[in-house]
């Protein structure tokens, strides 16, 4: 791709570096932001970097917040004995759109995957068990991608919550073996938590 312009070069490489979008797409969006108000596109702009600086996560369950402690651990509303365990914020935000959980989060930063050197001490797990040991959490349920990582992740959590006074559940795997649970439909993933199975019937079905 040729430019006569350095400065929408520049812009179309940044734009390209996101996932999923090529040179092409990269610069019909820059094209698009040329034809807006300077006001606007400065706005633009503002959002992003100051999505990026002031970031936080919930110091609880690991999820993004505005605060020490994100809106989800915080409300009066949630069952607090109850923590469903999730690989990333994505996985959040595609439970909460389910409408069908009441409980809290706890998000694990990634999944056990000894190939890519992801180990249980890179995840956020020691704080999983100290929160049930300390929080009166009363069940856990495991919601990670039904996936190999994802079930060494399940049975290296079940080990180490074994001793403590805990239900430990999974979703129901209406979701395909293989499959990734942010691209599973609303209903299939509204089915799975309702039809959590206790982790004994999920390990004796496999
Ligand atoms: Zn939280």
């Amino acid at each position: 791709m040729v430019f006569s312009s350095a400065l929408i070069e520049n812009a179309v490489n940044e734009f390209s570096r996101l996932p999923g979008i090529g040179k092409k797409t990269a610069l019909r969006l820059v094209l698009h932001l040329l034809k807006q108000e300077p006001a606007q596109v400065q706005q633009f702009s503002d959002s992003i970097a100051r999505m990026r600086e002031q970031i936080r996560f919930c110091k609880d369950c690991h999820n993004v917040s505005d605060e020490d402690t994100c809106s989800i651990c915080i409300s009066h509303s949630r069952n607090k004995q109850m923590v469903c365990v999730v690989e990333s914020i994505r996985d959040v935000m595609a439970i909460e759109n389910t409408q069908q959980y009441n409980g809290l989060y706890h998000v694990l930063g990634g999944i056990i995957s000894p190939l890519d050197g992801v180990g249980p001490e890179q995840l956020n797990i020691h704080s999983l068990v100290e929160r049930v040991q300390q929080k009166g959490v009363t069940e856990v349920i495991m919601a990670l991608n039904p996936t190999i990582e994802g079930d060494t992740t399940i049975y290296y959590l079940s080990r180490r919550l074994k001793e403590l006074p805990v239900k430990i559940t999974t979703i129901a795997r209406g979701i395909a073996f293989g499959g990734e649970l942010e691209y599973a439909d609303e209903m299939t993933l509204a089915r799975s938590i309702s039809n959590r199975l206790p982790l004994e019937s999920y390990v004796q079905q496999k």
